[in-house]
């Protein structure tokens, strides 16, 4: 079997045309233009790659950008204050810290500091209590952009065995929720998990979030499993995800490239949270 691409450009494209197009409705009844906060504390080169790919996609949909660059030296209380004049500004209805965050500032403060209204993320304690719940919330942007590449296959999830390798608060553990929220049958495994090729194998829907090269090879991969690469592992070659992309689009039945595939849509759902924040009266 040769696995049909899930092409996450395209889809991230078609969804940031709806979102523009919600941008300016907003703008046209109601005249508020919704805007975004992105802070980048210091120089980490992907994190400032991030945060130009998020300020351009903002303001090609229409929204107000409000870049906040600060030097890795800003201590802890400088950046709270800077949230919490952010958090009471009416011209902003979105606030993304971008993370990893220099080591005098604890990044699980600044998180809580956000108004959970104006969390774009969907790292806020409320909204990931609210997840866990099953109740409406702002979704975390890449589990949720994964949700969506997997509804495009236009394949069933309920009953689905969904394994999952990486448990981390902003990709395994969220996507574990979301796909059991759709009745997946779910497993998470990790670096502690033994056999993990065993548990792999057993997967309807394989989701990678581990963050190292080609981790997963064909051997781990059922005939007919859908595949989702959510690694960004920067090689001397490029861009490579935790897939062995050839070997395994042999016998997956979907599958998502790096580049192209889950990363385009992270910022997609950004900008949809953030529209959707804005239109929310107490934003
Ligand atoms: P993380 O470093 O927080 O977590 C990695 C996880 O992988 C951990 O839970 C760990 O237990 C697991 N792991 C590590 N070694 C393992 C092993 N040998 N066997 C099994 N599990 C193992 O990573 P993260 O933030 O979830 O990111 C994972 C990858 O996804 C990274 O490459 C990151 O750059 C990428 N990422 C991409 C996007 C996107 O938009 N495409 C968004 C977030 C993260």
């Amino acid at each position: 079997m040769t696995a049909h691409i899930l092409d996450g450009k395209k889809l991230a494209a078609e969804i940031r045309v709806e979102v523009k197009k919600g941008v300016a409705e907003m703008k046209a009844t109601t005249g508020t233009v919704p805007g975004l906060a992105v802070v980048l504390v210091g120089d980490n080169p992907a994190s400032k790659v991030y945060v130009g790919q998020k300020e351009k996609a903002c303001l090609e949909a229409g929204f107000a950008s409000f870049l906040h660059r600060l030097p890795a030296s800003t201590p802890q209380g400088e950046l709270l204050g800077l949230i919490e004049r952010l958090n009471g500004d009416p011209s902003v209805h979105g606030i993304l810290v971008q993370l990893p965050l220099p080591p005098q500032i604890d990044p699980d403060m600044v998180i809580a500091a956000i108004k959970p209204e104006k969390d774009v993320d969907g790292f806020h304690p409320v909204n990931v209590g609210r997840l866990m719940a099953g109740l409406p919330c702002c979704e975390p942007c890449t589990p949720k952009g994964i949700m969506r590449l997997l509804e495009e296959t236009g394949l069933p999830i309920e009953g689905k065995e969904a394994v999952i390798i990486g448990r981390s608060n902003i990709v395994g553990k969220p996507v574990a929720l979301m796909l059991l929220s759709k009745s997946a049958t779910v497993t998470i495994c990790h670096s502690k998990t033994r056999d993990l090729a065993t548990h792999a194998r057993r997967a309807d829907i394989l989701v990678a979030a581990i963050g190292k090269p080609r981790f997963v090879t064909a051997d781990m991969v059922k005939e007919g499993a859908v595949v989702i690469d959510v690694g960004i592992n920067r090689l001397d070659e490029g861009l490579v995800g935790d897939v062995d992309y050839g070997p395994v689009s042999e016998k997956a039945s979907w599958i998502t490239p790096v580049p192209g595939g889950v990363g385009p849509m992270t910022i997609a759902m950004l900008l949809e949270n953030t529209l959707h924040q804005a239109r929310k009266p107490e934003a």
